[in-house]
């Protein structure tokens, strides 16, 4: 059984831009190394938005080093970067960009949700690249919904969307720099799960919704984030009532983590190139 290593309260809300009421669940500033391979998670929402004549969200912006995660459950996210990319990420799709050597981008509501208004709520997880990385061509993948797989669980616990990694076989389809699990996971109330988790990896479990029981013992409710040790394999979990959780798994990057707002290097020397090359202009610009 992996032991538990802290439960992290909820946290405050903030905003970023006009558009996304954030909860930032997990933060690698005070120990990079006890969440690596990851950074950040940020919770958006739930937050019901009226509707707008001009799209909220946050402008142009740059990003390096990392890649970041976006995971849509209710409203719609458009997206437009330096590289070229651009979409429309909507509930149960999944955008995974790869900053890499640097990306400048804009996360804004759709143009569609912004007339309607209505619920939002969405996370953005941001995963470390390690050095050998960091400089790979920025890009992004486009997950539709109906292309990440749903394992439905016995007994009507509930289901598992694999968004990363292979549970119970069935493998998602996001592609990796390095081995990561994401799953998306539902249960219903009272449901029980003992839950595989690759050994050696950094494992957490973000409840979205509704609590949890873990290994019996310690409970979890909406925004908080149970840390468990790398040791270990499974987890026990029980829904104390309707549930979601993200569950996040990561073989850990032994680098030193050095992050300043959008951009996470290796080195103070890297760091200071990123900026410098965004100052410049050479991480490139969005089109108007
Ligand atoms: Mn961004």
């Amino acid at each position: 059984m992996k032991a538990i290593t802290r439960v992290s309260i909820a946290p405050r809300r903030h905003w970023v831009g006009d558009g996304f009421p954030v909860r930032s669940l997990v933060s690698y500033a005070p120990d990079p190394a006890a969440v690596s391979p990851f950074l950040l998670l940020d919770y958006a929402g739930p937050h019901v938005f009226a509707p707008a004549e001009q799209p909220r969200g946050v402008g142009a912006h740059p990003h390096a080093g990392f890649e970041t995660v976006t995971i849509v459950f209710d409203g719609e996210v458009a997206h437009r970067d330096s590289a070229g990319g651009g979409g429309t990420i909507g509930p149960g799709d999944v955008q995974w960009m790869t900053a890499g050597a640097g990306i400048v981008h804009e996360e804004l509501h759709s143009a569609a949700f912004t007339r309607t208004g209505g619920p939002f709520r969405m996370v953005q997880l941001w995963v470390n690249l390690p050095a050998r990385d960091k400089q790979a061509a920025p890009g992004y993948q486009s997950i539709q919904s109906q292309n990440i797989p749903v394992i439905d669980l016995e007994n009507g616990a509930g289901s598992v969307r694999v968004v990363a990694g292979t549970y119970a076989g069935v493998t998602g389809p996001a592609r990796t720099f390095t081995p990561l699990s994401i799953w998306d996971i539902r249960l219903t109330a009272d449901a029980e799960l003992d839950l595989g988790l690759p050994a050696g990896h950094t494992a957490m479990l973000a409840v979205l919704s509704g609590h949890v029981t873990v290994n019996g013992n310690e409970r979890a409710g909406e925004a908080e984030v149970v840390h468990l040790d790398r040791e270990g394999s499974t987890v026990r979990l029980h829904a104390d009532g309707n549930s979601t959780l993200l569950v996040l798994a990561g073989e850990p990057i032994d680098e030193p983590v050095i992050g300043h707002g959008p951009f996470v290097l290796e080195s103070e020397a890297a760091l200071a190139t990123a900026i410098d090359d965004y100052r410049n202009g050479r991480i490139g610009r969005l089109a108007h």
